[in-house]
């Protein structure tokens, strides 16, 4: 496949930037009309291009047309939807209520500012997603945005900078292409906030960039998202919704289901479910079917061929077919390791592989949740309530779905982020308006009741300091 991707030139950097310093202090970005018009544009780019960018998708990921329309599509049309129809709202500075008497006659406001220039660096497994609803939320507040998408979905880069200018103002958004280079010389800028979405190893290079210039970060990372088969599951049910959550975009999702904490009364029938599941969404021979997606890049084939090479051939429940020239990995279910298996349970797997350890008191799956980093999400498959806020009150992670996958994220109600070694801060409806906005305070002091006020001037005789 020859690379689309024109990186951008290094020299470019510093002089991008500034012009959105100077295109943020122009004031233009802060009208309400110009930031609802650019939502709307946003909206348009990616309805009238709906076909180049499920081509563009499927080029890099083979993403059934389908994942594309709901996963990258319309997740952003609806978050820009959301914030014309409450843009007034949310910008409306906010009328606190007093709490000293000393104050009565003041007015207090806390007024929702843009923070100014905003850098969003996206991730490969939803580049339209994980670049685009970001900037939705930075647009709405009032900022100027430099977008870098990720260079690993090429032809989902190439698409965004060639659309991006055609659709939303020229002076207040601009795309920075490349990689390690590039984006160390963009992360040697000064910004208002950064928006990072990838792995934790390059989140602690982005928060010792942001370090130097005391700019605030988002943090959106991984990890490995831990899901609990109590006993009493809807069997069928949560074999759907968990074949579903762990293969759609072929694993390669930041809150897929990692790993499966099973009961060991219900492995077998846990097994025999998602195998049928399997069959029937991605037929007997998934390479062949139009549902199933790729391995991004070869060198991310090669480690979860490795992954799947050291497991004991024994182990492998369902699948384990690989094919090198295609990027393919059948979706692959593996049992009879262990909590500590070196292989699987060490890193994040981001592909079809799952694998299902057994636990016999529920105690059991919480130590091994607690045992490791805080996941960024989390899945409790029960009809007991009580059961699902047993485990919520014993352990953390970003977010949590009862009784199905992924689903969480969708709901623009729910902030979206991770804790600790999964990420900090988090978007999605309001909340990524709030992300890139900063609430400033104001205070209009009254100046017709100056007695009232000399009790706090100098000199500090003991009568005014009444304890
Ligand atoms: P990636 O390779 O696309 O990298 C992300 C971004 O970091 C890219 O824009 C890339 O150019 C930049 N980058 C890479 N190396 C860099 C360096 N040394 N210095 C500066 N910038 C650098 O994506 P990835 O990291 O492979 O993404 C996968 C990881 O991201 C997984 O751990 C996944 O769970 C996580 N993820 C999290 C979310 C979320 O919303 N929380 C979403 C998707 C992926």
């Amino acid at each position: 496949m020859t690379d689309p991707l024109k990186f951008s030139n290094i020299e470019d950097i510093i002089p991008t930037v500034q012009a959105l310093r100077n295109t943020f202090d122009t004031g233009v970005t802060k009208s309400l009309d110009f930031r609802k018009k650019q939502l709307q544009q946003l909206i348009n780019l990616l309805i009238e291009n709906t076909d180049a960018v499920v081509e563009s998708l499927h080029k890099d990921l083979r993403k059934p047309k389908i994942e594309t329309v709901i996963g990258e599509i319309s997740a952003v049309v609806d978050e820009c939807q959301f914030m014309i129809k409450n843009l007034n709202k949310f910008t409306k500075p906010e009328r606190p209520s007093k709490r000293f008497l000393m104050n009565a006659t003041d007015k207090t406001l806390i007024r929702k500012e843009p923070k100014g220039v905003v850098l969003i660096i996206g991730a490969w497994n939803y580049p339209i997603n994980l670049l685009l609803l970001p900037f939705v939320g930075a647009i709405a507040a009032g900022n100027t945005v430099l977008l870098k998408p990720s260079e690993v979905s090429a032809h989902t880069a190439a698409l965004v900078t060639e659309l991006l200018p055609k659709y939303l103002d020229q002076s207040a958004y601009k795309v920075i292409n490349g990689g390690v280079h590039e984006t160390t010389a963009v992360l040697e800028q000064r910004y208002d906030h950064i928006f990072y979405t990838g792995n934790g190893a390059v989140g602690r290079i982005v928060m010792t960039a942001a370090a130097k210039h005391l700019c605030p970060v988002t943090l959106e990372l991984g990890g490995k998202s831990p899901t609990v088969v109590c006993p009493d599951a809807d069997m069928d049910i949560t074999a759907s919704r968990l074949v579903w959550g762990k293969f759609f975009n072929n694993g390669q999702t930041c809150v897929a289901p990692d790993y499966v904490l099973v009961h060991k009364s219900i492995l077998q029938p846990l097994v025999g479910a998602i195998r049928t599941k399997i069959e029937k969404y991605y037929g007997n021979k998934p390479q062949a079917s139009q549902s199933y997606g790729r391995i991004v890049t070869d060198r991310h084939f090669d480690r979860l061929n490795g992954m799947i090479e050291r497991i004991d051939k024994s182990n492998i429940a369902i699948g384990g077919e690989t094919d090198a020239n295609d990027r393919f990995i059948s979706p692959t279910i593996v049992t009879g390791i262990t909590k500590d298996d070196a292989n699987l349970m060490a890193e994040e797997i981001f592909g079809p592989i799952l694998p299902i350890i057994v636990y016999e008191e529920l105690h059991e799956a919480v130590d091994i949740i607690n045992s490791r980093d805080y996941p960024l999400a989390m899945y409790i498959f029960t009809k007991s309530e009580k059961t699902a806020n047993w485990i919520m009150d014993r352990t953390q992670s970003g977010g949590v779905c009862i009784n199905d996958t992924l689903m969480h994220l969708q709901e623009l109600s729910l902030p979206f982020g991770g804790v600790g070694p999964s990420g900090q801060g988090n978007y999605h409806g309001e909340r990524s308006f709030t992300t890139f906005t900063h609430e400033r305070s104001a205070m209009f002091k009254d100046t017709s009741a100056e007695k009232v006020n000399e009790v706090r001037y100098a000199p500090y005789t003991e009568d005014k300091y009444k304890v």
